[in-house]
């Protein structure tokens, strides 16, 4: 089956209504005894508690192991807490941690303020020097950390490269794919034992709902299934229905999003108040080249640098009267949304005169009217 195809069947039952409907429980009732000491192992998927999950949970997670080619899939309350489930599922006091430097902040802030805490050290890599890893590399390095495109500068990684040095040296590899969905890469595919995915974003696509989803091989199943059940995730029915509803229109969704991401990424590359727009589908882009290796197609999300010089009041005189790109963090929803940061001093890093930075994601509506409402917000910039 074609992905296209297989979202749409992913993880559905085959008979009654066409959508797993929303079982809201904690305690579940056993006929006999017999049933009763046989639920308590708590097989996967076995429905013995509310914890455990439901039908509702099940099938969502059949779906995202299904789309990411995985042996099994497990669901967090949010992103954040896939990605520290899957670093605590495999690392112990003594380990070393390797992140890219262009890791989303708060999982870059759990590895310095909680891990460290708990006598995990970690360093951070440049994401697009495959090559300068290896030397990084120390008897106890446990984990290496992933996320293609970077968050805020949108660094390609080449995962192939980096996850065939890990598993040959018995290192696991974690790759946050939120950018991409399982639709347009599947790290699993390339060498990666842990997917994780912040499902807030294009997963559930409405910007309605928290979750995260983590994926992994067969290999890497036990300790993580274990992680998630002593560190008690759970997802509530409702949100897990709307991920599921969510999902089915990811492909159409995730093509309109890159259509009309690139026109605006190009459109934006040509005027005098931008330095820089980093968005790998970009022919000019750094990662471009292996965007077209090993993506199948784009997200809706990139960063654009300012020219130098653009002071924080210009900033406010763009965004505060913009109709289609609302100001707003998160992204992955139906919506258009700007979000002005500075990347390095997100990251702890003291720069001097950091230029101007607009996250934007291109969300759904036609594109026409969204290039007006940047050329009118540029032209407010320049007032
Ligand atoms: C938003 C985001 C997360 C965290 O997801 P939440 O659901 O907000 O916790 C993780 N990784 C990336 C790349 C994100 O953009």
């Amino acid at each position: 089956m074609k992905p296209d195809t297989r979202i749409i069947h992913a993880g559905r039952p085959d008979t009654g209504p066409v959508n797993t409907p929303i079982y809201r429980a904690s305690t579940i009732l056993f006929r006999d005894l017999a049933e009763f000491d046989e639920g308590k192992d708590h097989a996967r998927h076995a429905l013995t508690y509310g914890r455990y999950g439901t039908p509702t949970t099940f099938h969502l997670e059949n779906a995202v192991a299904e789309l990411e080619g995985a042996h099994a899939a497990t669901l967090a309350p949010s992103g954040l807490a896939a990605i520290t489930t899957a670093l605590q599922a495999f690392l112990r006091p003594g380990d070393h941690l390797l992140m890219p430097a262009s890791v989303y902040g708060p999982a870059r802030r759990f590895a310095q303020q909680f891990l460290a805490a708990r006598g995990v050290a970690s360093d951070f890599y440049a994401a697009t020097n495959a090559a300068g890893l290896e030397p990084l590399l120390r008897a106890n390095t446990r984990v290496v950390y992933l996320e293609s495109p970077g968050s805020l500068t949108f660094e390609m990684q080449d995962i192939p490269a980096i996850a065939s040095l890990c598993r040959a040296r018995g290192i696991i590899t974690i790759a946050d794919n939120t950018w991409a969905t399982p639709l347009v890469f599947r790290p699993l595919d390339h060498g990666v034992d842990v997917s994780v995915q912040a499902a807030t974003k294009y997963l559930v696509g409405h910007s309605d709902a928290m979750m995260g989803t983590i994926a992994c091989t067969a290999t890497a199943w036990p300790a993580l299934a274990e992680a998630a059940t002593d560190l008690g995730l759970c997802v509530s029915p409702d949100d897990a229905f709307l991920a599921s509803r969510g999902l089915r229109t990811l492909g159409v969704r995730l093509q309109r999003h890159a259509q009309s991401a690139l026109t605006v990424a190009q459109w934006l590359e040509g005027r005098p108040d931008v330095a820089r727009v980093a968005y790998p589908p970009l022919p000019s882009d750094p990662g471009h080249a292996l965007w077209r290796r090993d993506y199948h197609g784009a997200s809706g999300l990139m960063g654009v640098w300012l020219r130098p010089g653009v002071e924080r009041e210009a900033i406010r005189r763009m965004v505060d009267n913009m109709t289609c790109f609302r100001l707003g963090g998160s992204w992955g929803g139906f919506e258009s949304l700007v979000f002005p940061v500075a990347p390095s001093s997100a990251r702890g890093l003291a720069v001097a005169d950091e230029p101007a930075y607009l996250r934007l994601h291109v969300g759904l509506e036609d594109v026409d009217d969204l290039l007006e409402d940047l050329a009118a917000g540029l032209r407010r910039l320049r007032a």
